[in-house]
């Protein structure tokens, strides 16, 4: 599968139907989840590898990572609904695909996640609404696996950068990106309004 096939695959996905604005609920754009996970791909974080999702939501990481041959993926999310969407694209792609995924999901806290994986690959809530959300993924994420790429606002680069570090792990990659938000949520006046968002990739240093 070619980056533009998996763009197009992770573009016919469902996304939430009703956003939950305290629980910070935006879908990853497909083109740019298909960028990071490309990525991911030729960095070889992913084929063959237990993949986490924290903060899954409908799922379009860990879907395109099992896309790309990741060995299973665990989809983790506190809303059960959103998990359910996360299920119905899972058999989607079964469906068009002619394949088998697999796939377990979590419904809880991403506080209670225990489990470790090669990679964790999220974009959690920035924490606009649910101050230190963004650091409470982090922390769990860095639990979880070694390999982690996850977003966050551009704008707290330097505090993200720092925390990393604090934390024993070291920074090999930064992208960013023009994050359009979708109307979905009311106190959007602008149709699509746009954001600066970065994602990193960190490693563990030993
Ligand atoms: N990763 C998805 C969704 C991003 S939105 C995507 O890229 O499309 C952030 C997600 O984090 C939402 O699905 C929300 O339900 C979930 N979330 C928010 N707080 C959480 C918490 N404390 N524990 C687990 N999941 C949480």
């Amino acid at each position: 599968m070619s980056k533009k096939e998996l763009a197009i695959a992770l573009s016919k996905l469902k996304v939430f139907e009703k956003p939950k604005m305290k629980l910070e609920q935006y879908p990853t754009d497909s083109e740019i989840a298909a960028e990071i996970l490309w990525n991911a791909y030729m960095k070889g974080d992913i084929e063959g590898k237990e993949i986490a999702d924290l903060g899954a939501g409908t799922g379009v990481l860990g879907m395109g990572a099992l896309l790309l041959g990741a060995k299973k993926a665990v989809f983790e999310d506190i809303d059960a609904e959103a998990l359910s969407v996360a299920k119905e694209n899972q058999a989607l792609i079964e469906q068009q695909n002619s394949l088998k995924l697999d796939a377990d999901f979590r419904v809880c806290d991403v506080r209670a996640f225990d489990e470790h994986v090669d990679t964790v690959i999220m974009n959690p809530p920035f924490g606009t609404k649910n101050e230190n959300a963004d650091t409470l993924f982090l922390e769990k994420a860095m639990e979880a696996a070694e390999v982690i790429y996850t977003f966050h606002k551009a704008s707290t680069k330097e505090y993200v950068d720092a925390f990393v570090r604090n934390h024993g792990f070291a920074i090999t990659d930064y992208w960013e990106f023009d994050w359009p938000l979708r109307n979905t949520m009311a106190h959007h006046v602008k149709r699509i309004e746009k954001i600066k968002v970065g994602a990193w990739r960190i490693v563990k240093v030993f």
